[in-house]
This record gives C-alpha cells, structure tokens and sequence, in this order.
C-alpha cells in the first residue's frame, strides 16, 4: 500500500530467512556432531559384542587348557598309567573335578582308555597324534560318531611326555552343544546371533542354533552395506585382525562383529540386528527431530507474536499517523504519502491536475452557536460528500480544523471551476443541524500543479489562493497566482523593514496644496507619506499603508507624520514666514486609543503651533462604523482647536443622513466619485445636488484629484470651495512646497 510499509515487510521477511538459515545451519552442525558421535557409538557396540562373545569362548577354552595340562602333568609317569582300569577310573575321577565330559589317554602303541572305561586302539590316528606331538596343545573340531553321544565334539588333546614310556596323549572330548552356554549369556542382549567360525568361514558353534554351517556363504550371497566392503572382511579374517561388517539380509539390515579368539585362528562372531544398535541413533534421531521442531516452532510462534504485534503496532500508529480522527477519513500525512504516486499517475495519462483546499468559511462562529459536537457533525458530513465527490484516482483529506484538501483533475481552469462550483453549493447546501438545513459559505483556493516543487510549498500556494479568495468578498474561488504571491513578498518585506526606515528617516512628508476655486490662491495643504528607500527609490503609500493597517504600525507613523508637519509649521512661523493649515491623514484605528486627541493635542502646544495650521483627515468609512464615537472625537478635536475634514466622501456608502448629525470642517470628496460624474449629466446633477446640500450643513468642500480644466470647471460651477489636484500641483517635497508659499507671499 505505501512504500515505508514494503520496506516493513523486507525487514521482517529478511529476519525470518536469517532466523531460518540460522537454524538450519545449527541443525546441520548438531546433526553431523550427533551422527558422527552415533556412527562412534555403533562402532564401539559392535566391537564390544563381538569382543564379549570372544572372550566367553577363550574363558572356557582357556580353562581347559589348563586343567588338560594340569592333568597331563599329573600323568606323567604315573604308576596309574600301567594298569589300564585305574587309568580308566584316575581319568573319571579328575572328570568330575572338572568341566571336561569324556577324556582319554591313548598310549604309543595305539591302545586307548577313556574315563567311561572303554577302550580302543588307535583313537587318534597316528598323522593326528604328530600333529599334537608337534604342537603340544591342540583343539580341534571333529565328528566322533562311534564315541560319544554328541555327534559333533571338539577334541582338545595335549602330550605327556614320560621317562619311562616314551610319550602319551591326553585328550578330552567336549560335546559342542556345551559351548552354547558361553554364547548364550552375554551382557549384550541385542546380540541376534553369536557364532565362533574357523578362518573359512565354517560354524563351529552357534547360539542360536544356526541353519547355514559356513557364515562366508551367507555373506557372499547378502548385499553388504556400501561402507562395508565384503573383501575388507575377508582381508581383515585372513590376517587375524578384527573388525565390523554390515550387510542386508532378507532386506534387512545386520551389523556383524568379528574378534579372533585366540585358538585355531577362529573367531567370535557377534550379529547384531541394525535396528537394535540404531536403536540408540533412531532414539536420538527422533530427540534431536523433536528438539529441532520444538526450536523451530517456537522461532515460528515467536517471529508470528512479532508479527501480529508490528502489524498491530503498525496498525495503531497508521491510525495516528494518517487517519484523522474525526472523520475516520484521511489525514493531511496520508495525503500527502500518497500524493506522489497519484500525480504520477496523472502525469502518465498526461492529464493536468490542481490542488484544492476548500475551507469553511466562520466555522468558529458555527462551533459556538451551536455547539462543538454539531460542529464535528458538519465536518464529518462535509467528509461523506467529499468522499463520494471526488473521483477513484483523486484524493481529499481534512487538512486542519475545517479546511480540506483535494486533489482533482483539471483539464481547464474552466471545467475545474465549474466543477468546483458544483460542488461548493452542493457542500453549501447538503449540511443539516438536527432536521434544520445549514447554509455554509465554502471559499476554495487553487493552485494547479505545474512545476516539480514539493509538496508543502504546494500546499502553501493553495493556502495563498485561498486568502485571496477570502479577501475578494463574493468570490468563491480563486487561482494562484504569481502577481499576488509577489504582493505577499513585497508585503512580508515591507513589514521587516519599516522599523529600520522610521528610526533611519527614510519617510518623509509631502505637501499637495490646496487652492481656492474662487480666488485661485493657495489655502492650504494635505501632508501624504512617503518612504524613500535608499535602494529601491520612492515608495508610494498606497503600497505600505494597508500592510501598516493590519499590523498598527499606522499609529507610529501617523504621530511621526504629524510631528514633522508641525516642525515644518514652527520653522516656517520661527521664521516669521507665511503658512497655510495642513491637513493630517490619521489612520482609524486612533479613534480606539483614548489617548489620541490629547497627544496630538500636547505636540502642537509642546511646538508651540496654533492648532487652527492644523487639520486632521479622517475617512469615511470610520465615520459610518460608529457615528456616535465619531461625534465624540469631533467634539475632542474642535475642542482642541482642530478643524476635522471627511476624507473620501463618496467612495463608499457615504449617507448624507449621517454626515447631517456631525459637524464636519470640511468634506473631501472622493477623486474616484468625481470620475464617475464628469461624464454622466444625471451624475452631475446628484453631485450638485450633493455638494448643494453639504455646504448648507456648514462644511467647506474639497474636490480632491482634479485632474482636467473641465473638472475644474465644472466644479467650481457647482460651488466647490477648494481644488486639490495634479491640474495644480503634484504633492511636493517640503523644499518645493515652500518655494510655492514663498511666492505666495513673495514680501515675506
Ligand atoms: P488620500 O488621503 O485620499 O490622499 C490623496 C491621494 O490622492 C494622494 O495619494 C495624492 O497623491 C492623490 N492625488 C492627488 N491629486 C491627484 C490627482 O489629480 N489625480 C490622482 N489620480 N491622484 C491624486 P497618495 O499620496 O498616494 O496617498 C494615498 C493614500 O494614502 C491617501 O489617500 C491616504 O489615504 C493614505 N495616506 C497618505 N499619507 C498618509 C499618512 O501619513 N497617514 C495615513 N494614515 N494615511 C496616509
Ligand atoms: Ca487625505
Ligand atoms: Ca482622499
């Protein structure tokens, strides 16, 4: 939706994609330590079993060794050995001391007794009693049908050798089902199988009883595991070392663990099925799934509480930040988020598009006639038709309490203001108080977005359309404009510098005279400002005085003014020259300050100057704010001594009515109202009308801006006592007008 929220989302998905790398790679590094400790593990059960069924096996085996030889020392020249039925019997008797089961002593000459007292010749053939005789101590395994009752024995046979008879042979016969017994108890339970083989791979012995009776056949025709090679085992067999071996049989899979016993070259198998040693790593595969999952899941769980509470967060500072309140609609913040883009977009379809602020016009006055919660009414109510006003591509926000801010597609000065007409007596109209219809003033300002300027300058220009809109009563609309932007700059400059230009004298008094219709002479004089700027030249008032009036700066000139225009009076009287009375222009914002008549009262007698050289202006549109007021500063001034003239009489709402209960000096009329009448004949007969009537009440009249000898004429005709004027002179640096006094009086 907005661009800082994709950003939003990228950090969010870059934390999760760090978060799960992170994870994966310490899974990975967990899962390699604990298969390398597991694959470890297999390796030292696997040994341990095939050590354990080896070991059981040397034990036994080992144990016989030894009391086979313990009883072929015994034998040895034994008188025992001379009669064949205590042999028979000596050997019996040493059997039940003894593990052994049947044992035998077969003599040189063939002839053999066993402990169960039968005998035989040539037990042990003659190449297996050299066998032994060569190896002293031998074990072998051997079917002894005709013997025992086990068909399958191992023979374990040592010599004796004599002094007196040269050798012997003592032998035990061990049934191989006894050796189960060894096989069978292991501390390994998980032991399938455990087997002692000969070096070819044929089975001695086995616990369980086994169905194949050479283990390389099995193995030669399993499928070995791929870490296994079969030729390893059979290498490592040959060459007595030990080892492990795992393969598939019947699909499944089975460890195999081979440990040499010690005799005969043969070994201790221990098999072990895989399920049972990978018991441990399956136990461990399954932990470390869970530990893995449970990491996981909780990272997941955690990052998703992050998220909702962002989304929440981001959520509740979106209200904050770029919803308004009140409306519910946006604010200034989401418009002007999403101003870029719209423009854009406009652009793209080379469409022209404006900048309106629309604003409701004494909306504070409608707060407090009826209430600030009827005010928030009339706001979101302006909202809702705004909303549905504007179209899909276009914006609107309240911009502040009750202004609004649109932006809107204008294909022309014309059609946007048509539209906008529309829609201003649409707003005007549409609003309600309870059931009672409101009528709303709406004024809008418009800029139309032209150069690539940001945005609050933007938004500044349409606020400067709108306070153009706003000064021009009946105007509902106006355009920005670069002419009433210059206005604004001179005005901001005007303000920063006219302190400095007072202190630094730069405003200087002029003086227009006033001449006698009647006589031609010269009676008087009015005293205008002007500012002469050490850069910029002369500046003519009507530039600055309005800009005075708005920030009172007025009151100081007008006194300075008045103060330099009785210093011209003093000099002039000092020098025993001649003078006229001069009119003062005075701001009506004096008539607020209580202080006014007596201050301008107290300069002139300070100076010492009659107050009959002076004449103060007023204009008429004071005069008709408040009548009464206006009586009582007449009647302070004449009191005084100061003769008061109405300044701009016609310009506005002038009422004779009025004038009739104030006993003005003098009446200044307007130039613009002697403009209007020169040309019209009805116009001239309701200004000689006028002036007729005027000069009854008792004041004089001044026709101010005449211009032409026909004005003059024609003023003069109706009884105009005085002209002021460019036909008679321009307003005058003091220099000059002092000049035209002098010749006025050239005696003096
Ligand atoms: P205003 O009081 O009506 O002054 C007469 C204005 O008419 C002067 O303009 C004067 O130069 C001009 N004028 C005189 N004869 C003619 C003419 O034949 N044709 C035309 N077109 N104009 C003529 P200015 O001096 O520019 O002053 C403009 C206004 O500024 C004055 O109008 C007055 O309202 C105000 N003003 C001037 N000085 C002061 C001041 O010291 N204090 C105050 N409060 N206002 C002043
Ligand atoms: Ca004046
Ligand atoms: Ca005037």
């Amino acid at each position: 939706m907005i661009n800082y929220k994709k950003n939003e989302f990228k950090k969010t998905f870059l934390v999760i994609l760090m978060a799960v790398i992170f994870v994966a790679g310490g899974t990975v590094i967990y899962w390699w330590q604990v298969s390398h400790r597991l694959e470890q593990d297999v390796h030292v059960i696997l040994d341990a079993a095939g050590k354990e069924v080896a070991w059981n096996v040397n034990r036994v085996l080992s144990t016989q060794q030894r009391i086979l030889t313990t009883l072929a020392v015994s034998l040895k020249d034994d008188p025992v050995l001379e009669n064949m039925q205590a042999l028979a019997s000596y050997l019996n008797d040493q059997n039940g001391h003894s593990s052994l089961a049947l044992t035998g002593y077969q003599f040189p000459d063939g002839k053999t007794v066993f402990s169960n007292g039968k005998q035989q010749n040539f037990f042990l053939t003659t190449q297996m009693v050299d066998f032994i005789k060569e190896n002293n101590y031998v074990i072998v395994y051997q079917n002894t049908p005709s013997l025992a009752d086990e068909q399958k024995n191992l023979l374990l046979a040592t010599t004796v050798w004599n002094k007196k008879q040269p050798w012997g042979i003592v032998f035990a016969l061990q049934p191989i089902a006894s050796y189960q017994e060894a096989l069978s108890h292991l501390v390994l339970t998980d032991v399938s199988l455990s087997l002692v083989i000969d070096p070819q791979g044929n089975v001695i012995v086995s616990y369980p009883a086994a169905s194949e009776s050479n283990m390389f056949k099995v193995i030669n025709s399993s499928i070995p595991h791929k870490h296994f090679p079969k030729e390893e085992l059979f290498r490592n067999i040959k060459q007595g070392k030990k080892g492990i071996f795992s393969y598939f049989f019947d699909g499944k899979q089975r460890f195999l663990s081979y440990y040499p016993i010690g005799y005969n070259g043969w070994y201790a198998v221990a098999i072990l099925p895989a399920a049972s040693v990978a018991k441990d790593i399956k136990s461990m595969v399954v932990m470390s799934l869970v530990l893995c999952l449970a990491i996981i899941s909780a990272l997941g769980l955690l990052l998703m509480f992050i998220l909702h509470m962002e989304r929440k967060n981001e959520k509740a500072l979106y209200q904050l930040g770029f919803v308004d309140s009140l409306t519910g609609n946006d604010n200034l913040n989401a418009f002007r988020l999403k101003f870029p883009s719209r423009i854009a977009a406009f652009k793209a379809q080379q469409k022209s598009v404006a900048m309106v602020l629309i604003n409701l016009n004494h909306f504070k006055a409608l707060n407090t006639m009826y209430g600030f919660e009827q005010g928030d009414q009339i706001l979101v109510q302006i909202t809702t038709i705004l909303k549905q006003y504007v179209e899909p591509n276009e914006l609107c926000c309240r911009s502040g309490a009750d202004r609004f801010l649109l932006l809107m597609h204008c294909p022309s000065r014309e059609e946007l203001a048509s539209r906008l007409e529309l829609l201003i007596s649409r707003l005007e109209k549409s609003c309600q108080i309870g059931q009672e219809p409101l009528l709303l003033a709406i004024t809008c300002g418009i800029y139309l977005v032209e150069d690539e300027i940001p945005f609050y300058i933007m938004f500044d220009r349409a606020k400067l359309a709108l306070d153009t809109a706003k000064q021009h009563a009946g105007s509902r609309y106006a355009f920005y404009d670069t002419e009433y932007l210059q206005k604004i700059v001179t005005e901001k400059r005007i303000e920063s510098s006219m302190e400095t230009a007072l202190e630094e004298h730069q405003f200087k008094v002029y003086f227009q005279p006033k001449y006698s219709f009647q006589t031609g002479d010269l009676v008087g004089a009015e005293a205008l400002v002007r500012w002469i700027d050490p850069v910029k030249g002369m500046i003519r008032p009507d530039w600055f005085i309005p800009v005075f009036e708005d920030n009172g700066f007025i009151l100081k000139l007008d006194h300075y003014i008045w103060q330099k225009v009785i210093s011209f009076l003093k000099n002039r009287q000092d020098r025993g020259l001649c003078t006229v009375p001069v009119g003062v222009n005075f701001s009506r914002l004096h008539l607020n300050d209580p202080q006014f008549i007596e201050s301008i009262a107290t300069a002139a007698q300070d100076a010492g100057v009659d107050s009959k050289w002076l004449e103060v202006e007023l204009t008429e549109s004071v005069v008709f704010g408040n009548a009464e007021r206006m009586q009582q500063a007449l009647d302070g001034l004449h009191a005084k001594g100061f003769s008061v003239a109405m300044d701009d009489f016609g310009a506005g709402y002038s009422s004779l009515n009025v004038l009739k209960n104030l006993d003005f000096d003098c009446v200044k009329l307007d130039k613009e109202f002697l403009a209007r009448g020169e040309t019209n004949p009805r116009m001239r007969q309701v200004i000689s009308g006028l002036i007729k009537m005027i000069k009854k009440l008792g004041s004089k009249i001044v026709a101010e801006g005449v211009e032409t000898k026909e004005q003059a004429a024609f003023l003069r005709s109706i009884g105009c006592d005085i002209a002021q004027g460019f036909l008679y002179s321009r307003p005058l640096p003091l220099e000059e007008f002092e000049k035209k006094l002098d010749e006025k009086n050239p005696q003096n």
